[in-house]
């Protein structure tokens, strides 16, 4: 499969990795659009959202617990953070992998265009 977050998960391609376990990887994202930028993704492959089945989503939460908690460590959870899911052409999808940015150090706009 020729999917570059799996290529990741398989170590084939070099990412800054902040923490991995047994379900998801967290690596901060090459093109950073805040002081902190992070994707969490996990090792299995789902192409977007709208392929996540029932089994999927204890994992999917997993993702957002561990998003919170690489906030905390890195010193940012208590002022606050972005978290996004993009899906598909219009939600601004480049990577068929599900990942959840992760963003801190500096307020937020909202909307986000
Ligand atoms: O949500 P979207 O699919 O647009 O996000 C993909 C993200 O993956 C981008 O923010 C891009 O900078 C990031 N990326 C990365 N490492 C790669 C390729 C893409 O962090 N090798």
């Amino acid at each position: 499969m020729d999917c570059l977050f799996c290529k990741i998960v398989e170590g084939e391609i070099p990412a800054d990795v902040l923490y991995q376990d047994e379900k998801v990887i967290v690596f901060r994202d090459i093109n950073p659009q805040a002081p902190f930028h992070a994707l969490v993704i996990p090792r299995q492959h789902i192409p977007t959202l709208n392929d996540i089945a029932d089994e999927d989503c204890e994992l999917v939460g997993y993702m957002l617990k561990i998003a919170g908690d690489v906030a905390e460590e890195h010193g940012f959870a208590e002022d606050g953070y972005r978290t996004v899911f993009n899906c598909n052409t219009h939600g601004g999808q480049t990577v068929y992998h599900i990942h959840l940015h992760l963003l801190g150090g500096k307020p937020m706009g909202w909307p986000p265009y």
